[in-house]
């Protein structure tokens, strides 16, 4: 047997220096690195805890020497240290993988392009609300490895995101979720859509014969990748353009979710989550809920009663008779489409921020009907230009929030939408996308 005890921890976020603390109390000797600069509250943590951390390099005599590396989703498989573990034949695992194998917790996991967040906050309400002793964590909220460590939940909601599934072998959802598949992320797949759709796809291994995978039956990559691969799980459709059973479906603007000899319907106008993207959450989210028994009324009240969530389609103020939308989760193109689908005012849109590639082609439509003009919000907007130039009248090009609100402000018209929903990430102006998002609301606040 292996006595080597050694654990090391790749990136002192939150899931790594929550994977340290579980790894700690499961008797593993840790080292946490990171690369960069840990976040003061995680050095705190790690000093009180008594691990062993180093920031601003990576000492590889320590990593290498490890039985087994945690890494954070956010290290690339390209980079150097990756490349050195692979070939030393360490195993490199994510937090996810980690906590996984210490909780006899059900586990409902929710990953796709768009929607994951939306998704995977709605499913935990519904689950709060019948009562379940259930856990919220991923790529959201407090720490999946550090919850395991300190708490006693039967049952886990989790955000799943592509990278993270890239380093799950063994781990299993109970009920797997897969909203969508879009291109996004592809720097991290060499620049090929077939290893992005595999990754995502992982989110259904291991599954067995009593476990479930939903998925979006309108979705063309994931229909495609289906036909390709074998499921032992039983599997839930969802869908808006066609009526199936056993499945949730969108029949005369009501929701309708048909399983196990149970019928649920209700209203999308009383779905507090408004939008065509919302509605296939609530699908996806409605026949996790039914799978797992949650009564009709919990559900419907539940979908009904759920908070806005902030920087997602978040109503901000009505100045002038003018809305204005903070959607700067919105990050790639196809979020940016769903937001603007679901306008039913003409829009003044603020678009840009770092290009990931972006092929804006699938907003022309949208933009010809509902966009008087376009902000662009970024330092190289060139690209929205060459999209946009022959689409709309007015394309303006801004370089702060402040500047962007103002510029929107003055574009629209009493009973426009200035929708914030860039289709980019924000990293060349902003902290993130959280960053964005607040400081467009503060600026909307000043007008
Ligand atoms: P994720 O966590 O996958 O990034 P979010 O729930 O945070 O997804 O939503 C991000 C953005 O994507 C939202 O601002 C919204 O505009 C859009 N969106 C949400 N759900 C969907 C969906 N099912 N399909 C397409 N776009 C969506």
């Amino acid at each position: 047997m292996n006595d080597n005890k050694n654990i090391a921890i790749l990136g002192a976020g939150e899931s790594g220096v929550g994977a340290a603390y579980l790894a700690q109390q499961q008797g593993y000797d840790v080292f946490v690195s990171d690369m960069g600069a840990i976040a003061p509250k995680y050095k705190q943590q790690l000093q009180q805890w008594g691990i062993r951390f180093e920031e601003g390099q990576h000492t590889e005599a320590d990593i290498l020497n490890a039985v087994e590396v945690i890494k954070s989703p956010g290290i690339p498989e390209r980079a150097p240290l990756i490349k050195k573990l692979r070939e030393k034949g360490v195993p490199v695992i994510s937090e996810i993988e980690f906590a996984g194998r210490y909780t006899n917790a059900k586990m409902v996991c929710i990953t796709g392009s768009n929607g994951k967040t939306t998704t995977t906050t709605l499913t935990y309400h519904i689950l709060k609300k019948a009562g379940l002793n259930v856990g919220l964590a991923g790529n959201i909220g407090k720490s999946f490895a550090y919850q395991v460590a300190t708490e006693k939940f039967d049952i886990y909601v989790l955000e799943i995101s592509s990278f993270m599934l890239d380093d799950m072998y063994k781990f299993k959802a109970d009920i797997a979720i897969l909203l969508n598949i879009t291109p996004d992320h592809l720097d991290r797949y060499e620049y090929k859509m077939e290893n992005y759709v595999a990754s995502k796809f992982r989110i259904a291994q291991n599954q067995t014969a009593g476990d479930h995978f939903i998925y979006c039956a309108d979705d063309a990559e994931t229909i495609k990748g289906m036909q390709s691969r074998h499921f032992e799980a039983k599997l839930l459709p969802f869908s808006i353009e066609q009526i199936i059973e056993p499945g949730a479906y969108l029949e005369n603007d009501n929701i309708v979710i048909n399983i196990n000899q149970e019928h649920f319907t209700m209203s999308i106008t009383d779905l507090a989550l408004q939008g065509k993207h919302n509605v296939y959450n609530s699908l996806a989210s409605g026949l996790a809920a039914k799978v797992l028994e949650i009564r009709n009324v919990t559900v419907r009240e539940s979908m009904m009663d759920i908070q806005p969530i902030e920087h997602r389609m978040e109503f901000v103020a009505k100045i002038s008779g003018i809305r204005f939308i903070n959607d700067s989760k919105a990050t790639n193109v196809n979020s940016t489409w769903f937001a603007l689908e679901s306008m039913s005012t003409d829009v003044v849109l603020i678009l840009g921020g770092v290009d990931k590639g972006n092929d804006y082609s699938m907003l022309t439509e949208l933009v010809k009907q509902k966009v008087r003009g376009i902000v662009c919000l970024g330092v190289d907007n060139s690209r929205i230009h060459d999209a946009f130039e022959s689409v709309v009248d007015v394309i303006a090009n801004t370089s702060s929030a402040e500047e962007a609100a103002q510029v929107a402000f003055h574009m629209a018209k009493k009973g426009d939408t200035v929708l914030l929903s860039p289709a980019c990430a924000s990293f060349d102006l902003f902290k993130n996308y959280e960053d964005r998002g607040t400081q467009f609301k503060n600026a909307v606040m000043q007008l």
